[in-house]
């Protein structure tokens, strides 16, 4: 939540508060770097290394070009090029600091995890708009990286569409085939993905997930409005429920041991009366970023 907000503020300073675009190749980064001004050859070196070191991490990046200024003019060009580096960084690389999961609320019950290497889309793509539920930019789903792992509660389209998950590369896990979940386990480190059968009225098979990853606990919930399952988890860090599942525990006096509750799937006017505790977040902004420290 940090970076988004500082971001934010470079990003006005820097731009006029214009929205930046994301930077995913060469030609784009240098646009971004020629509209600010900075002389052309490092327009070229910033971009070059922007781009071919996007996994290096951000201080030893600032570091390395540090050491190329020569000129006094670049010196003077410093402090705006670490500001442009770290606004470059974050836009095109999302996440690709080390050491978080960032997880980017997108819609309805529709979530993009990532560690900055492994990238993990909950609940989508869902379709637009579906059942009055919340609506997305087509450029979310430009945006979606190559080879993502994509998981589903089950297939309603408020959930799942299976016209635009069909263009999408990538391992694909639903209700369909949560037993080859161990497989995709086995292949990335200090990662698993626990299927865990749940009731939902209006389809037969719906599952909710326990996600572990780097020692952390992301339970999602999805559909269901079964508490059981869920209280039968201990410690975990995120627990991405809707709001029925807070009621319902509350009704049945059952306790749920998690440290911070994203509830989502509201509906877009939907409005959130009453207080609200510190460690309940309301999903009504869309894109939003929840970071989990590691
Ligand atoms: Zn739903």
């Amino acid at each position: 939540m940090a970076n988004a907000f500082c971001l934010q503020a470079i990003r006005s300073k820097i731009l006029n508060s214009k929205p930046t675009p994301f930077v995913t190749n060469q030609a784009d980064a240098d646009k971004i770097m020629s509209s600010i001004l900075l002389p052309n050859r490092l327009v070229t070196m910033i971009s070059t290394i922007v781009i071919s070191k996007s996994k290096m991490h951000l201080h030893s990046a600032i570091n390395y070009i540090a050491n190329k200024l020569k000129t006094k003019r670049m010196k003077k060009d410093y402090k705006r090029v670490i500001a442009i580096l770290v606004l470059i960084l974050v836009s095109s690389f999302g996440f690709s600091q080390t050491n978080e999961i960032n997880i980017k609320f997108i819609g309805n019950a529709g979530l993009y995890l990532t560690d900055g290497k492994t990238n993990l889309y909950v609940d989508f793509p869902y379709k637009s708009g579906a059942h009055k539920y919340m609506e997305y930019e087509r450029s979310e789903l430009d945006s979606i990286k190559d080879n993502s792992i994509f998981l589903f509660t089950h297939r309603h389209s408020d959930h799942y569409s299976k016209k635009l998950l069909k263009k999408l590369n990538g391992k694909k896990f639903g209700n369909w085939n949560p037993e080859e979940l161990k497989n995709l386990n086995d292949s990335i480190p200090d990662f698993s993905i626990d299927a865990i059968r749940t009731s939902h009225t209006f389809t037969f098979k719906h599952y909710s997930y326990l996600i572990s990853w780097h020692g952390k606990k992301i339970y999602i919930n999805g559909d269901t409005g079964d508490v059981e399952p869920l209280s039968k988890i201990q410690d975990i860090d995120w627990a991405f429920v809707p709001y029925w599942i807070l009621s319902n525990a509350k009704e049945e006096n059952i306790k749920i041991d998690a440290k911070s509750f994203g509830v989502y799937h509201l509906y877009p006017q939907q409005v959130v009366t009453g207080e609200i505790p510190d460690h309940i977040l309301f999903l009504k902004e869309q894109n939003k970023i929840i970071t989990i420290p590691y």
